[in-house]
């Protein structure tokens, strides 16, 4: 079989490092180019879960690079070692946890408590959870887990669950996403088997439903398990939820569940601060094997801010590049892996330069904004600005609040959260942001 030349490798891995954002995965350091013969180049991936995701979501990138890379017209093809020896291979990575018929669910050692890194934003959220971990049904009922995507909930529920099973393997434990919930009613409804659909899920002694947020288009749904809270909580079972916003927060959702849902502890896990995010670079390195300098693990954490998947996205390049370039890791190698995409300005972005698109896009007034006005015209966009530069700066809540007419740190949350919660609801308003971004970027 014709080996790939190491440099079109190179060449390829560069490409797919500089414009891959944040598909990259924390596996592909364990791509392996396996021939490129016939315009053809067969790709070997760890498993059939990465296969599949090789498959749908990055195709067209490893396509686009590798004719980049050898300047012909090449198609991808993803293998697993299994395909070539026709052998079964389970993966390491397991899907989402539910199998209806069994009960049992296999979780992923990567998401304990053990790889959970705490900080100020998550110690609440991480305390609880190991709280009813210890004591399932008897401490916090539900417990309720809201933050934005990428900061560690479903790592929390599957941590929760897997230590309950791991000292009670009797107890029956059901997690699962809400899409398979809801999903698995609609199906239960269709073949006339509600029956056991409802006797499965208020049999549990733990319920863990990640993104519950899902349930909000699905009224029937709403309304079956509105009776399974009911039951369990009743029965003093543990319920656990996810979500990406608070309960408050939740349109479209019946009032008696939205009640229901702070019955408990609802705890909201917020973004990790610089510290944090330096730890979590070196507990994911190490869970990895990956030898990571301080000076690489800090440039990581401050480059990248938004959340932990990015933070796994950004030492995934690293390791890709440096591995190669047949290199050990320095901060040249992750300079060049990260610089290509978060950071490939000439300067950081500052507040003055969110200010001149915002101000224009919306047609107000600097001092309008910094003043203690509050009609909608003005306080919406003041928002969008404190979004923006959480998002885009390094400032501290407090020194943004500061800067916009000497409001509080918590002023500045409110309006991170409201921007966010709008994010997610209006796919117009997420539209008009990213462009707004966009244009702060290429005017830096
Ligand atoms: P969410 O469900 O909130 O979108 P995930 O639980 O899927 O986020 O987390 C995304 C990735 O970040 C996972 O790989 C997870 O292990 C990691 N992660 C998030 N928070 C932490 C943390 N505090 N410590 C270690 N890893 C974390
Ligand atoms: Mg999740």
């Amino acid at each position: 079989m014709a080996t790939v030349d190491r440099g079109v490798w190179q060449r390829i891995i560069e490409k797919v490092i500089s414009s891959g954002g944040n598909l990259i995965r924390p596996w592909f350091t364990k791509l392996e180019p396996l021939s490129l013969e016939h315009g053809l180049l067969e790709i070997q991936v760890p498993g059939a879960d990465e296969k599949k995701y090789c498959q749908s979501h990055v195709s067209r990138l490893f396509t686009e690079a590798a004719q980049e890379a050898t300047g012909r017209l090449v198609g991808v093809c993803f293998l697993t070692s299994s395909d070539e020896s026709g052998t079964y291979e389970s993966t390491s990575i397991p899907a989402q946890i539910y199998e209806p018929e069994k009960s049992t669910f296999q979780l992923s050692d990567e998401y304990s408590f053990d790889t959970f890194v705490t900080g100020p934003c998550n110690r609440l959220a991480h305390a609880a959870s190991v709280a009813v971990s210890d004591g399932p049904g008897q401490t916090y009922n539900p417990l309720f887990l809201h933050g934005s995507v990428g900061l560690g909930k479903t790592h929390l529920l599957q941590a929760v669950c897997g230590k309950v099973f791991a000292s009670k393997p009797d107890v029956s434990v059901c997690l699962l996403s809400c899409e398979t919930f809801v999903n698995h009613f609609i199906q239960s409804v269709e073949q006339g088997k509600l029956h056991s659909f409802r006797y499965q899920y208020r049999h549990a002694d733990i319920l863990a439903i990640d993104d519950i947020q899902f349930l909000a288009d699905h009224e029937q749904t709403q309304e079956e398990f509105f009776h399974t809270f009911n039951t369990l909580y009743q029965d003093h079972k543990q319920i656990i939820l996810s979500s990406d916003r608070s309960p408050a927060e939740m349109k479209n959702l019946e009032e008696r569940l939205i009640s229901r849902f702070n019955w408990g502890l609802v705890v909201r896990i917020d973004r990790p601060c610089y510290e944090t995010r330096v730890a979590i670079v070196h507990k994911k390195a190490r869970l990895r094997s990956i030898s990571l300098p301080d000076d690489v693990a800090c440039f990581i954490a401050g480059q990248v801010d938004s959340n932990t998947r990015e933070l796994e996205g950004a030492i995934a390049k690293t390791a890709m590049l440096a591995q190669v370039l047949g290199k050990n890791i320095d901060l040249a190698v992750a300079e060049q892996a990260i610089g290509t995409t978060s950071a490939n300005h000439r300067r950081e972005v500052t507040i003055e330069d969110i200010l001149k698109v915002v101000t224009i896009r919306f047609n107000v007034r600097l001092s309008d904004l910094q003043s203690k006005k509050r009609s909608r015209s003005i306080a919406f966009p003041r928002q969008v600005c404190m979004y923006l530069a959480r998002s885009m700066t390094r400032h501290s809540l407090e020194e943004i609040g500061g800067y916009f007419g000497g409001r509080d740190h918590t002023t500045v949350l409110h309006a991170n959260r409201t921007i966010e919660s709008l994010k997610g609801s209006d796919s117009e308003f997420q539209v008009t942001l990213d462009s707004i971004s966009h244009e702060i970027n290429s005017s830096v």
